[in-house]
């Protein structure tokens, strides 16, 4: 792997996210788990911090799958899904780890709005146990979280993409900075919105702090949930016109394949 310096002033960096406390509790269902002592004697970690039967509820995203965003396609032979298809992408290539089931679903409310910040870690070695090659293969210099508005992150007190993906860069061994791209207004909530407004809306909401160095890095863009993909456009943009070379972007959990 190529080795590259990162600019110092690329912004905040995260530090010590590692310090979470692994979930005590199941991250799909919220029930305590049942103390395992074969984890401490090296079994395998991801299977003793979850309930079998709740772990195997999330749907792990698995071939065929679009190659340029990574949602499932329908049939074996279809390279790209129908969004892809027929929109022009600002970054590389995207990758989700689960399809965005009840559970998944249920499991993220709790981890944004219940007070389960702990559920980091665990979607994080998951990300890095399934999707450690596609990680490699982007080769980031650098991880970037998605920002929230100021005001969400008021009333939320965390920016639940900047808890995910400091700690994929724990495992991964690459640096994240939480505020190098921020959030300039608040735009109407996404999900009232048709795909072209949405757009139009998020087109002007991203921008890198000005005092960041990013020419030239490859910068692999980190959210919870990927849906149309104008939210990753927009943060790809920007990060594009800040000097980036390439943006990869990598969620916890896309919808079904269009
Ligand atoms: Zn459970
Ligand atoms: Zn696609």
């Amino acid at each position: 792997m190529e080795i590259r310096s990162v600019p110092a002033a690329a912004g905040r960096l995260l530090e010590g996210i590692g310090d979470i406390v692994y979930p005590a509790v199941c991250p799909v269902c919220g029930d305590k788990l049942p103390f395992a002592p074969a984890f401490r004697a090296g079994g395998s970690p991801a299977r003793m911090r979850v309930h079998e039967k709740c772990r195997d509820s999330f749907m792990l995203i698995e071939e065929p799958y679009c190659l340029k965003c990574g949602k499932p396609v329908q049939a074996e032979g279809d390279e790209y899904c129908y969004d892809c298809l027929h929109t022009d992408h600002q970054f590389e290539r995207g990758r989700s780890l689960w399809i965005y089931s009840d559970a998944a679903a249920a499991s993220i409310f709790a981890y944004k709005y219940g007070g389960r910040q702990e559920y980091a870690k665990f979607y994080a070695e998951e990300v890095w146990r399934n999707l450690k090659d596609y990680i490699k293969d982007a080769d980031p210099d650098i991880l970037v979280p998605v920002p929230i508005s100021p005001a969400k992150l008021a009333e939320r007190g965390f920016n639940q993409a900047e808890l995910i993906a400091g700690n994929i860069g724990d495992l991964a061994g690459i640096k994240t900075y939480g505020d190098l791209l921020f959030r300039v207004r608040k735009t109407t909530p996404q999900k009232e919105l048709g795909r072209n407004a949405r757009l139009a809306n998020l087109r002007k909401a991203f921008r890198v702090r000005e005092d960041a160095d990013i020419q030239g890095l490859r910068i692999m863009l980190v959210d919870d949930v990927y849906t149309t993909g104008a939210t990753a456009d927009a943060c790809s943009r920007a990060l594009k016109e800040a000097g980036a070379e390439q943006v990869w972007v990598l969620t916890l959990c896309t919808g079904a394949g269009a």
